[in-house]
């Protein structure tokens, strides 16, 4: 194609779409490994057999056993949750239904997950960003300081990419300064790891409140990209208003609520209990390595640890064939890498690719050195 054509395709998007950088999944960052720690997926491949045959009809928009069955699981009334194609959906239609674009903002607080900002963006709605403390305990002054024209707040807890709840006390106090102004969401799509910490018995209280789930995570089915928004229902009413007339196909429904039956809860729990025993094994270990400079709690399917030289410990390990996940340009994130937890023979080569890189300031006497017993 010539460049002239190019130009003029160019000239012919939205303003927002050609200044737009999509989100970097870590599908779309490659990479030839065969230890895949990137994107907080499970492991292993559950098995499901279609029971649903009937692919000459269209499905159901809101399919009534996907929704019974995860309004039970997780203790709300069936008109309080809407499915969509992934949380990143339940994400997207927040905005769409609250949003007007080039009006209303969004607001968020980084450290944390790319896709609020990158919905925004599409959709032609200002990002705005109050970073979260040191400690990642949201700033609550700067946040009702920033709110004018903010229709919509996301928080992320358990936090990704940093793993720590966020306290309920500043959830709350989020809630109640954005009374009447503005939907709050909260990202539940690590809840699993965590379930006490949930703010679904919240709804109640806060018509604003917004909780974000997935299937992808403790679920193990990313490749479902299946997700539920629950809130009270005026506002599901209101995202069901501008949902697609299909969002779920037939095989998806059906294995979702094969998923959410009795028999897939309790293996997801027992899934669950496997993962946490596995953080807590990488936790140690990494803390036995030199390279390793801090190693973050993590109520999640992943840690995050600051590195010695991270860009150099990142590309070794994509060169070994493990590909972990680099939150080094994150504000307030330098030097720090995500590793999903694998299995327990993937978490070796981790640590085994990791043990021999070295720390900061190498000690040339390494006798009385505990942390050196392994060498
Ligand atoms: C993975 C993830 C999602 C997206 O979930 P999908 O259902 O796969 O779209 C949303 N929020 C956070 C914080 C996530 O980590």
């Amino acid at each position: 194609m010539s460049d002239e054509n190019t130009l003029s395709i160019q000239a012919l998007a939205r303003q927002n779409v050609r200044e737009l950088t999509p989100y970097q999944s870590a599908r779309r960052l490659g990479g030839n490994g065969d230890v895949w720690l990137n994107a907080n997926e499970y492991a292993i491949a559950p098995q499901f057999e279609l029971t649903a045959q009937t692919f000459n009809r269209y499905p159901e928009c809101q399919p009534a056993l996907v929704i019974n069955r995860y309004a039970a699981y997780a203790g709300v009334d069936p008109e309080q949750v809407l499915v969509s194609r992934g949380a990143d959906e339940g994400i997207e239609l927040l905005i769409r239904a609250f949003c007007e674009p080039g009006k209303d903002a969004i607001l968020y607080c980084p450290p944390t997950y790319g896709m609020y900002s990158v919905s925004a963006e599409t959709i032609g709605v200002q990002a705005r960003t109050v970073a979260a403390k040191a400690d990642w305990s949201l700033d609550l002054p700067a946040i009702e300081a920033a709110l004018d024209g903010v229709k919509l707040v996301y928080v992320c807890s358990p936090n990704n990419p940093t793993g720590n709840l966020i306290d309920p006390a500043e959830l709350r106090a989020v809630l109640e300064m954005t009374r009447g102004r503005a939907i709050v969401a909260i990202d539940e799509a690590y809840i699993e790891f965590c379930p006490q910490a949930t703010v679904t018995g919240w709804l109640q209280e806060y018509p604003h409140l917004a909780v974000l789930r997935t299937l992808s995570k403790a679920f193990a089915l990313a490749g479902l990209r299946c997700g539920f928004t629950l809130g009270n229902s005026e506002l599901i009413a209101l995202l069901m208003k501008v949902i697609a007339p299909y969002p779920l196909s037939t095989p998806v429904a059906d294995i979702a609520a094969q998923a959410l039956a009795p028999e897939g809860l309790a293996i997801m729990r027992q899934r669950v209990a496997e993962v946490s025993e596995n953080r807590a094994w990488l936790m140690a270990e990494l803390n036995q390595c030199d390279c390793v400079e801090q190693v973050f709690q993590s109520e999640t399917n992943y840690v995050l640890a600051r590195f010695t030289a991270s860009s150099a410990v990142f590309k070794n390990l994509w060169d070994q064939g493990i590909i972990l996940r680099d939150q080094n340009k994150q504000p307030g994130l330098s030097g720090c890498l995500r590793i999903t937890i694998g299995t327990r023979q993937e978490l070796q080569r981790v640590i085994d690719a990791l043990q021999p890189l070295p720390g900061a300031n190498p000690p040339l006497i390494e006798q009385n050195s505990p942390r050196k017993e392994h060498m």
